[in-house]
């Protein structure tokens, strides 16, 4: 198996377990802004340099993903409607590698939009006109669930239908036993935990099926789509109440597969508002 499920997270400011310097500071955090418009780059600047974020920023998606390549931040702010390729082209291109927190800033406003962005692997998505004060709370929320996970050597077991899936006790169980199905448990095969394992690191995360392909059967089988749909199929048969209409284990046609978790559990928990907010005004950024 390849090493993506343990792959070090790009921009991961912590190496290995390792606390703050000697000193104790803790190193700013790197986030990068991708925004056309001078005047809005030039205000995220002096508001995210004001909270100690080390600020770099790309004006095009292009070079978006080369400085995040060069210098992977934190977290990524990004505008959707840029001069080259659209934002969420940007997305599915940083998402292949980049796991940190990518926050879309932008006018379009639709539902449609908002759920195309998140679906691809967006984290957030903030509506302009927008107030900095809610934007930077979004983005420390972002950061702590990062963090939050990052931390967590094992994720949470997950449920899928019934079933109790434990990455760290490497196990299937009824979720809730009753007399009938206590301590029933569920064999999966070393196959079925590699995917099933790579899908729940990464809670409504889209993972792209050459990615799925290369970390589970190695290098030269991104091609080889029909591995995953049989395995996927069996997977859905295992856990998945209705198999045919699956809720957890997703397919984004033509291109991966994606874990949803259950409905408040997952990347979409709202953002608590009631974050301490220091902010100057109550500016509306366009
Ligand atoms: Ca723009």
């Amino acid at each position: 198996m390849a090493e993506l499920a343990s792959a070090s997270r790009p921009g991961d400011p912590r190496p290995g377990a390792e606390g703050p310097g000697p000193s104790g500071a803790r190193q700013p955090k790197g986030i990068l802004i991708v925004e056309d418009e001078a005047e809005l780059v030039r205000a995220l600047r002096i508001n995210l340099r004001a909270r100690q974020y080390e600020v770099r920023t790309a004006g095009t998606g292009r070079e978006a993903l080369a400085v995040a390549a060069s210098h992977p931040p934190e977290a990524i702010i990004l505008d959707l409607g840029l001069p080259d390729i659209d934002g969420i082209e940007v997305i599915i291109e940083l998402r292949r590698w980049y796991h940190a927190p990518i926050i879309v800033l932008s006018g379009r406003t639709s539902p449609g939009d908002k759920i195309g962005a998140l679906d691809v692997g967006a984290d957030d998505y903030v509506t302009k006109p927008f107030a900095m004060a809610e934007l930077l709370a979004r983005l420390r929320a972002a950061l702590r669930r990062d963090e939050g996970d990052a931390s967590l050597s094992q994720p949470r077991p997950a449920v899928i239908g019934q079933w109790l899936v434990d990455l760290g006790a490497h196990q299937v169980r009824r979720a809730a036993a009753d007399e009938a199905g206590e301590g029933e448990t569920l064999r999966l095969t070393p196959t079925e935990w590699r995917i099933v394992e790579i899908l729940l690191r990464r809670p409504g995360q889209l993972v792209g099926s050459a990615q799925l392909l290369t970390a589970v059967w190695g290098p030269g089988f991104q091609r080889r789509t029909n591995y995953l749909r049989f395995h996927m199929a069996r997977l859905r048969h295992k856990l998945e109440d209705d198999p045919a209409r699956p809720r957890h284990l997703l397919t984004e046609p033509g291109m991966g597969y994606r874990y949803q978790p259950l409905a408040g559990s997952g990347i979409l928990r709202p953002v608590r508002l009631a974050d301490p907010i220091r902010t100057g005004s109550d500016r509306q950024y366009e």
